[in-house]
């Protein structure tokens, strides 16, 4: 197995939810020798230095300063930190026939079915006052199964293999935990939460819970799947794979030269937050780097950026769902995404910029346009090119059950995709 797929595999089950994606992105920048800076203004940015900035634990910019100034324009990779998942509502808990449930929200446009008789854990983030009364974040994450959604058993519903639809508000709620019959004490969220802070970090003493962002997640790890290897089964693939990606080839890249990697937060609900696509952090990291906002435009003007997320192979069952001349196979090769209503945002120019950087590389290119008679996806490209100016070049690779609890990919596209980002970056075409 190569390397790589090792540490994506480990990347996969550390990132749980998007502010764990960028906790395990930072630790693997700061190996790398990145500072960690909170205020880009009246940085001296030194030639080969790493930089990271984060926003609401959420998002992440991280760069390379290369030699000279980078009037010549950045090679930019930007990925998504979010997937679809069942995010816990504020008042969780009830109590009901004999078990304790959650209240769950649908985050995103996740495939409930494979949510059912899963085992699941819980992460995100909690907000506390502290033993000293002051309001802090931490990350938490339970890693042990913890709530499982059973389906309703096929005699009670003879028609759930025909047309079993699902209610998201009273069909999904997951058992946390069991209902004493006698004089047992009921959990209590709130103390769920505060000794999870305690067990993570010793040092903070008592906290009482204010708030907080958790999610559920699939407990089973990433794996191989196949005789031969061929599949990567994971939750999550759709961003984190590209996020993984990017980084790798954000830390191989040359250092004389200028490349940034962006992942954020919010694409799977639409880019527009303060630490989405949407929102300002792109253009002012790249204010920062150039000082002024003249300089910032032309340097975006001279950009490029890799819009990287994960795109629809060919399912072998289901094969009329993709136009016969565009339907990505799995382990061909990353997948240029093309839409002319701009739902993807490569131009002509940006998808022959691509050929030839993979012809380079010796990668393989596959080419994606959905049906003429379905509707398309979108994802952070056309956003990016909108809010920034910047050329801008939508890919990914091709994936089985987008947006199920468990995705699947080629093994050896995590390869091909790997060898396109850097050859990108190190500007090979
Ligand atoms: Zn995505």
């Amino acid at each position: 197995m190569s390397e790589r797929l090792d540490d994506l595999r480990a990347f996969l089950g550390e990132a749980t939810s998007p502010f764990h994606a960028v906790a395990a992105l930072s630790r693997r920048l700061v190996d790398a020798g990145f500072k960690a800076v909170k205020q880009l203004d009246d940085l001296t940015f030194e030639a080969g230095q790493g930089y990271f900035v984060t926003a609401n634990d959420s998002s992440i910019i991280a760069f390379r300063a290369g030699v000279g100034a980078c009037e010549e324009g950045l090679r930019m990779i930007g990925a998504h930190t979010d997937s679809p998942n069942l995010s816990v509502k504020p008042n969780p808990l009830k109590k009901r026939l004999g078990t304790h449930q959650l209240a769950v929200d649908v985050y995103g446009g996740a495939l409930l079915n494979p949510w059912f008789d899963r085992d699941l854990s819980l992460a995100g983030r909690v907000s506390f006052e502290n033993s000293e009364g002051e309001l802090e974040s931490r990350l938490i994450d339970f890693q042990r199964p913890i709530a499982i959604i059973p389906s309703l058993a096929i005699h009670l519903d003879r028609e759930a293999n025909k047309n079993r639809s699902i209610n998201p508000q009273t069909d999904i709620l997951p058992l946390i935990a069991g209902l004493p019959t006698a004089d047992g004490s009921s959990i209590d969220w709130a103390v769920l939460l505060a000794d999870q802070v305690s067990a993570q970090y010793p040092e903070e003493g008592s906290v009482r819970i204010l708030d907080f962002e958790m999610s559920l997640y699939d407990c089973q790890p990433a794996g191989l799947v196949g005789v031969d290897g061929a599949f990567l089964a994971s939750a999550r693939l759709d961003n984190l794979l590209s996020c993984h990606a990017g980084l790798l080839a954000l830390l191989a890249a040359d250092p004389a030269q200028w490349s940034l990697l962006v992942c954020n937060d919010h694409e799977e609900v639409g880019s527009t937050s303060a630490v989405g696509a949407q929102g300002p952090m792109l253009v002012d990291v790249l204010n920062s780097i150039t000082g002024t906002a003249a300089a910032s435009r032309r340097l975006r003007e001279r950009s490029k950026m890799l819009s990287v997320d994960n795109a629809h192979a060919v399912h072998p069952n289901f094969s009329d769902r993709h136009d016969e001349a565009h339907g990505p196979l799995l382990n061909h090769g990353p997948v240029v995404k093309i839409n002319r209503n701009q739902r993807y945002a490569t131009s002509g120019e940006g998808s022959a910029l691509l050929r030839l950087l993979a012809e380079r590389a010796q990668v393989p290119l596959q080419h994606f346009v959905v049906r003429s008679d379905m509707g398309c996806g979108s994802t952070i490209g056309p956003i990016t090119a909108a809010e920034t100016g910047i050329t801008t070049i939508d890919l990914g690779v091709p994936t089985l059950a987008m947006h199920s609890i468990r995705e699947l990919a080629g093994t050896a596209d995590v390869d091909y995709l790997g060898s396109l980002l850097t050859a990108f970056y190190n500007r090979v075409a």
